[in-house]
């Protein structure tokens, strides 16, 4: 199956995505991580990238376009779990005709719906490793622990973009102006299934693994 799984910051995309995407066995395409990467080269675009992310700006369409064509051209027809994207109108058109070209299309967009007050303390309490990006939350560990995957020899550290709050109001509203517009058409053309994410992440995952077999089993 092809997933993008949608939903404002802190709303578990993270968490959510990796699980689904290991039971799944497709690979789990993160956007922000690779653009993440792209950022630490020290170059003029590097550079530019890693102004935007502190700004809590979406980066420029071209970089996006770039680390996701990478990504889809490996093996689409066998799924994907695409966290991060698309995050804007434009941005579907481009999905859409990305997959078109490789003769593939998106079966469902994942909307983990939780309120403004728990996405902004859930980015306060947020922390990643600082070398595979996993997330975590101050109310399991603390900052300098180590990862939470016992495979990676990383350590958790807070995400500056979580920790600025003209960054925090910026994601935000991006999120509202840019991103909702994307969940209300994915609503509209019954490509949509929408969770209530405030639950504890086991009560989550049970919902939407349920949703998407019914989903699969509607399907011819
Ligand atoms: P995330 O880890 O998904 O919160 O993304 C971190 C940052 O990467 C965002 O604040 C943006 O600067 C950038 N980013 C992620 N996804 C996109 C996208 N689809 N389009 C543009 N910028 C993005």
């Amino acid at each position: 199956m092809r997933i993008a799984i949608m939903g404002i910051q802190g709303s578990g995309k993270g968490v959510q995505g990796d699980r689904l995407a290991s039971d799944l066995c497709v690979p789990r395409i993160v956007i922000g991580d690779v653009i993440r990467e792209r950022a630490r080269v020290d170059d003029e675009v590097g550079r530019e990238i890693a102004d935007q992310m502190g700004r809590g700006e979406l980066v420029a369409e071209p970089v996006v376009v770039q680390a996701l064509a990478v990504r889809l051209a490996l093996r689409p027809e066998d799924g994907f779990v695409l966290d991060g994207f698309p995050r804007s109108g434009t941005q579907v058109g481009t999905l859409d005709a990305m997959l078109g070209r490789l003769g593939a299309q998106l079966d469902v967009a994942i909307h983990l719906e939780i309120d403004e007050q728990t996405a902004r303390s859930r980015m306060a309490d947020r922390l990643v490793c600082s070398v595979c990006n996993a997330p975590t939350s101050r109310r399991r560990v603390g900052t300098g622990d180590p990862c939470p995957l016992d495979s990676c020899v990383g350590t958790v550290v807070p995400r500056t973009d979580d920790q600025d709050s003209v960054a925090v109001d910026t994601r935000l509203a991006e999120f509202y102006a840019l991103t909702v517009p994307v969940i209300d058409e994915y609503r509209q053309t019954g490509r949509l299934i929408e969770i209530e994410a405030t639950r504890d992440e086991d009560a989550v995952y049970d919902e939407m693994r349920s949703r998407l077999a019914a989903l699969a089993g509607s399907r011819p």
